[in-house]
C-alpha cells in the first residue's frame, strides 16, 4: 500500500535491517526500542486491523507467532521472559496502520496499567 512505511520496508523501497522472513511474515528492529530487545513481526501483506484477518489469514497468523519462537530463541530471552503487545486504534497508540506484533524483552518490564 502507498504511503505505509511497513510495505515500503517490506518491498526494499526504503532499507531496514531484516531480521527474519519467510513468506508471511518479516522482522526488524523497532526504531524507538523501549526494551533492550524491541522487534516488530509485521505481515508483509498489508493488513490494517485485527478485525479485517479472515480465516485465509490462518497461515499468516501462525507465521508471526513462529518467528516470535525464532526471534525470542535467537535474542535469547525465553529464559528471562518477555511481552507481545499488538496496539489496535487510537486508545492503544497505534501510530503505523498495517498490523504488527512488538516483542518487548531484556528488562523487567512495567505492569500494564
Ligand atoms: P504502534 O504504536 O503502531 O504499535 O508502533 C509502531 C512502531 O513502529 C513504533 O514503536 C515505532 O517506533 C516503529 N516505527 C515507526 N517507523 C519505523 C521505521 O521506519 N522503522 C522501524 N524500524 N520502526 C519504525
Ligand atoms: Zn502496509
Amino acid at each position: 500500500m502507498e504511503d505505509c512505511i511497513f510495505c515500503k520496508i517490506s518491498s526494499g523501497q526504503i532499507s531496514s535491517e531484516i531480521l527474519y522472513r519467510d513468506d508471511h511474515v518479516f522482522v526488524i528492529r523497532d526504531i524507538a526500542p523501549k526494551a533492550p530487545t524491541h522487534l516488530l513481526v509485521i505481515p508483509l501483506s498489508h493488513v490494517t486491523r485485527v478485525a479485517d484477518l479472515e480465516t485465509d489469514d490462518s497461515p499468516m497468523i501462525a507465521a508471526m507467532f513462529e518467528a516470535v519462537t525464532a526471534m525470542v530463541l535467537r535474542e535469547d530471552v525465553g529464559n528471562t521472559g518477555y511481552r507481545l503487545i499488538i496496539n489496535q486504534g487510537v486508545d492503544a497508540g497505534q501510530v503505523v496502520d498495517h498490523l504488527h506484533m512488538h516483542i518487548l524483552a531484556g528488562k523487567k518490564l512495567p505492569e500494564m496499567g
